[in-house]
């Protein structure tokens, strides 16, 4: 299939036949083969339901070390309906892998289950910033050693006057990591944001 063609691994392509997925979308085809080959930064301008949680989820599952329980993947995603729905969706993605751990973080739910579950080995975290703030700040979460950091909506969550905490949250992670930023616009605070935490991103625009 055409998502072979983007060097997805078995365990992926297996998991993409059972959801019925036949052809990658336009963000797709172009992000998955940057992300896969390339330690590179990434922004990418792409609107909601163009299939961008596969675009960077399908490369940030298959990059994980399965071996290890260490966090290595923050999303930030600016709503708690976003977050359950990318966390459910990268659960789909990576239903044939060994071991992949994913855990949703979010306010106006009980702080001590989400650090309870993220204790178990969370590989992969998918917060929005507020409630991830908190966390860091009671130390209930350690992300030291991500080596993926993805901002999902990025023009939602700063809009939604999430700009302090992110950059908070930001600062408590490792300088050697990819930064892969996806938003449907690109206003001034964007460009902030890229320009401050990114490293030479490549674009791509949909
Ligand atoms: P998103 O933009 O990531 O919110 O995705 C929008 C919807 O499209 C979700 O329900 C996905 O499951 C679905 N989807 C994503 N990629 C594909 C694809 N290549 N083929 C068919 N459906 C897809």
């Amino acid at each position: 299939t055409k998502f072979e063609a983007l060097g997805l691994d078995k365990s992926l392509l297996d998991a993409i036949s059972d959801l019925g997925f036949e052809n990658p979308s336009e963000v797709q085809e172009m992000a998955i083969p940057i992300l896969l080959e390339d330690d590179t930064d990434l922004v990418a301008l792409a609107q909601t339901g163009t299939g961008k949680t596969a675009a960077f989820g399908f490369p940030l599952i298959q990059k994980i070390d399965k071996d290890s329980r260490t966090t290595q993947g923050l999303i930030l995603s600016p709503t708690r309906e976003l977050c359950l729905q990318i966390t459910n969706e990268l659960q789909l993605y990576s239903k044939y892998e060994r071991s992949i751990n994913v855990v949703a973080i979010y306010g106006g739910a009980s702080i001590t289950d989400q650090a309870r579950q993220i204790k178990r080995g969370a590989q992969i975290i998918v917060a929005t910033p507020g409630r991830m703030k908190d966390m860091i700040g009671r130390g209930m979460v350690d992300i030291s050693k991500i080596d993926y950091c993805i901002l999902d909506e990025a023009d939602e969550m700063l809009n939604m006057g999430f700009m302090e905490d992110i950059k908070d949250i930001l600062s408590n992670t490792p300088k050697e990591k990819n930064t892969w930023l996806f938003s449907a616009t690109m206003p001034k605070e964007v460009a902030t944001i890229a320009k401050k935490f990114m490293n030479n991103p490549q674009e791509i625009t949909v």
